[in-house]
């Protein structure tokens, strides 16, 4: 067998397997959405190079495991195609698709079937993840990124480092409204209950609490409620699994344009530069966040970036990590010294 740099191969998103002389390649795909005519390549991989079995990554890769590493040279040459075009066709990365993928930082951005299919989404998640991926890849620096197409989340956005919902604004037409109260009962029943009934038997909005979700809009009958043009985005930041502080991500900003979102999710590669010294290692975004303090990295992720006059952005961040840490659940509290 021919000697191995495990920490090379990892970088080019080859997995050292517990069987030695082993690796899974995980094939990115930004947006999770292809042409089905790339399962043959996967498929040919798996089965000339691979075990014949093929794993769909947690984060949607496409997971090959049982490639001995005397063919890596050979199965990143045949892999070239799919790289080409789904980096540098679809997503407009700029890259030397020759030699494999050159870094394993930024993780296969995740996202839901979004406006592509789903009657519930308010933004197309694939586009958004492919303009994403522009942004963060290739780069050492690690980040997981996570596009849900409305607040039902499925894409896992708070548990990213950095996940973003699209939410819509709706615009009432009061005229068209007949007072039928099926989008104050929606609203309560599947959102924020922020819709009522006034004594002009029109309906009135507290848009504190209003989630962006679109609910009212879909349930109308005389579109009263309907969606703008413009759509919106939240932000969420630090959420994370793992064994050190697993903790749900919090909201950093809401009502955000899409312009805005782009500028701030471009500035990431460059915060874990500041914040890692020029040295890229693998820790969660949160843990990043952590060590810059929220505010540092509130002012460094903003600074340049044209906010919509809608936008919101969290003063400050409140963190809960501890519970998991500490089995507050399953342990009386006082047999706990670490927790205070
Ligand atoms: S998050 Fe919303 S848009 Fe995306 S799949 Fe789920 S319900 Fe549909
Ligand atoms: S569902 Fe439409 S018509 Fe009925 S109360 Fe709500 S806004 Fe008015
Ligand atoms: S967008 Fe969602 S949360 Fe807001 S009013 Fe409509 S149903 Fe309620």
């Amino acid at each position: 067998m021919k000697d191995v740099n495990i920490q090379e191969l990892r970088q080019m998103c080859y997995r050292q397997s517990k069987i030695p002389g082993e690796f899974m390649l995980q094939l990115r795909c930004a947006g999770n959405y292809l042409d089905a005519k790339w399962l043959e390549m996967v498929q040919y991989v798996c089965q000339t190079w691979g075990n014949g079995q093929l794993h769909i990554g947690t984060r949607l890769t496409f997971s090959i495991p049982g490639i001995k590493v005397e063919y890596i040279d050979e199965v990143n040459e045949y892999i070239a195609p799919y790289i080409y075009e789904m980096e540098c066709n679809i997503c407009g990365v700029e890259m030397d698709t020759s030699k494999g993928y050159p870094y394993i930082g930024p993780r296969n951005i995740v996202a839901c079937i979004g406006g592509i299919h789903c009657i519930k989404a308010n933004i197309n998640t694939q586009e958004l993840a492919h303009k994403i991926e522009k942004l963060i890849y290739p780069n050492p620096y690690h980040i997981k990124i996570g596009i849900g197409g409305c607040p039902n989340d499925c894409a896992k956005a708070q548990f990213q480092d950095i996940g973003i919902v699209g939410v819509t604004k709706p615009v009432y037409y009061q005229d068209r409204c007949i007072g039928c109260e099926a989008c104050v009962k929606k609203c309560k029943k599947v959102a924020t209950r922020v819709l009522e009934k006034n004594d002009q038997e029109k309906i009135t909005k507290d848009m504190c609490c209003c989630v962006g979700c679109g609910e009212c809009v879909t349930i109308c009958p005389t579109g009263a409620w309907q969606r703008q043009d413009q759509v919106y985005y939240k932000i969420f930041i630090g959420g994370r699994s793992g064994k050190q502080f697993p903790r749900m991500g919090k909201m950093f900003a809401n009502w955000l344009s899409e312009k805005a979102v782009l500028q701030i999710i471009e500035r990431w590669p460059e915060f874990s530069r500041w914040v890692l010294k020029g040295q890229a290692e693998y820790l969660h975004g949160g843990h990043l966040i952590d060590r810059a303090g929220y505010h540092n990295f509130k002012k460094f992720m903003l600074d340049g970036v044209e906010l919509n006059e809608e936008a919101l952005i969290a003063d400050n961040v409140y963190w809960d990590e501890q519970e998991y840490r500490s089995n507050i659940h399953l342990k009386n509290i006082e047999s706990h010294p670490n927790v205070n």
